[in-house]
């Protein structure tokens, strides 16, 4: 997606641990039209599937999911992060280990909103390790769904979580792919 190219090659800006930041238009502020492009082209990557949830990671997938859940006319499922322990039993729970704040969150999706009937798409806004995603695909399999795919808007190239999800034999969708960091500057894959 040439536009989401351009706009992290224009305004990302590279920080300590080769950590991406894009708060201008997608993390902090967000610039909805193109929030909305990146709905219409996760729209148009998977249209043909059937699917009738996108199920994204509280915070920063919430508005990406959004965009998405609004092309397809289905619900919005976000995981939250919880402090509290499950006792009831009626939540859905993984642990997952986060990237950019180096610590581990326990996220939490009710039993009541995602079940064997459900067919899932998976959106978030980074990739890298996989740790969200695969938080969430476990999720999406204790639950006894079927998860349709997956799709980020920014799959950092030199982490492992990208190619390890495809060779899981799960349908990623990466709609710009930053291949490394050179002398500060990001470089994508055509
Ligand atoms: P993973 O779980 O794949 O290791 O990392 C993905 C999650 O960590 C995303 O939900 C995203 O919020 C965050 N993340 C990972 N790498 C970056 C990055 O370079 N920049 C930003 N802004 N977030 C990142």
């Amino acid at each position: 997606m040439n536009c989401l190219e351009e706009r992290i090659l224009k305004d990302g800006v590279v920080k300590e641990g080769n950590v991406l930041k894009v708060d201008s238009f997608l993390n902090h502020q967000m610039d909805v039209e193109l929030m909305n492009e990146i709905g219409k082209e996760f729209y148009r990557r998977f249209q043909h599937k059937p699917i009738n949830k996108i199920l994204t990671i509280e915070a920063s997938g919430i508005a990406i999911a959004y965009a998405v859940a609004q092309q397809f006319h289905v619900p919005l499922l976000f995981a939250k992060k919880s402090k509290s322990i499950n006792i009831a039993g009626d939540t859905y729970v993984a642990e997952v280990e986060s990237f950019t704040h180096k610590n581990r969150n326990t996220v939490v999706v009710s039993k009541q909103f995602l079940n064997e009937n459900d067919r899932v798409l998976i959106i978030d806004d980074f990739l890298a390790n996989g740790a969200a995603i695969n938080g969430l695909i476990s999720i999406v399999e204790e639950a006894g769904a079927v998860l349709v795919g997956a799709g980020v808007c920014i799959e950092k190239g030199w982490q492992p979580g990208g190619d390890h999800l495809r060779g899981k034999g799960v349908k990623l969708v990466s709609l710009a792919v930053c291949d490394r960091i050179e002398n500060g500057k990001i470089i994508c894959r055509d």
